[in-house]
């Protein structure tokens, strides 16, 4: 996962961002290709043997066999999910905000039913993310994920006020799918908290409320988050 300091990795199809691609492809080097799609905070996850199978495509998800390939994601507080079946050599990158939780069960659902893997193979690493500590959210949304992600994935602090974690949420997902918990991995950095990332809350946080979401991206750093096999 690239860090704030590596600039903004933002991608829509038809943009020209040259820190990105000067970034990425020094990732990637010559042998292998940048697999992306343009994020929309949905569950859609696509299974890919080339990168150009993604052109003009929308999603949050991307798995794939072809070990040439690098399939990326972007994120600024929302979780990246890096997936591995190395039995069946199948693997991917997923971004999991509120709105797309529930994406990695997609994303189990297609390494089994397109590569035929089995639960019990499938490694995720859930990245770093905005956690419970600065997830701060309404009653109606916490509501909401208790109910779908168990009670754990809800926090409240002493005032009463609410916050999300989306590693209990996914955890939650995982287990439920039958993934052993010593295949997941859940890196503890809070985006928000530490400095080193870009975050969408502590960079837009002095920002008037009123202002168009299309301006606001400017604030605030997305990076890249990818799955690289090696042999
Ligand atoms: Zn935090």
């Amino acid at each position: 996962m690239s860090l704030l300091s590596a600039g903004n990795m933002r991608f829509e199809w038809g943009m020209h961002n040259p820190a990105r691609e000067k970034f990425l492809s020094e990732n990637a080097g010559s042998s292998h290709k940048i697999a992306a799609v343009e994020l929309i905070h949905s569950k859609t996850v696509y299974s890919v043997n080339s990168a150009q199978e993604l052109n003009g495509l929308k999603g949050d998800g991307i798995l794939t066999q072809n070990k040439a390939l690098i399939p990326v994601v972007t994120v600024a507080d929302c979780m990246p999910l890096f997936l591995c079946d190395p039995v069946r050599g199948v693997f991917g990158t997923l971004h999991s905000g509120w709105k797309g939780t529930g994406i990695v069960l997609e994303a189990v659902h297609t390494a089994v039913n397109v590569y035929g893997s089995s639960v019990k193979d499938i490694c995720v690493v859930m990245g770093p993310h905005i956690h419970s500590c600065c997830y701060k959210v309404d009653d109606s949304r916490a509501a909401l994920f208790s109910s779908e992600f168990g009670s754990e994935s809800v926090a409240t602090f002493s005032d009463g006020t609410k916050s999300l974690s989306l590693a209990a949420a996914n955890l939650f997902l995982l287990r439920k799918a039958g993934v052993p918990d010593e295949n997941i991995c859940i890196r503890n950095e809070c985006t928000c908290c530490d400095k080193r990332f870009g975050s969408f809350r502590r960079q837009t946080a002095g920002l008037p409320s009123d202002m168009p979401f299309c301006e606001r991206k400017n604030y605030f750093t997305v990076q890249a988050a990818w799955t690289k096999w090696s042999d």
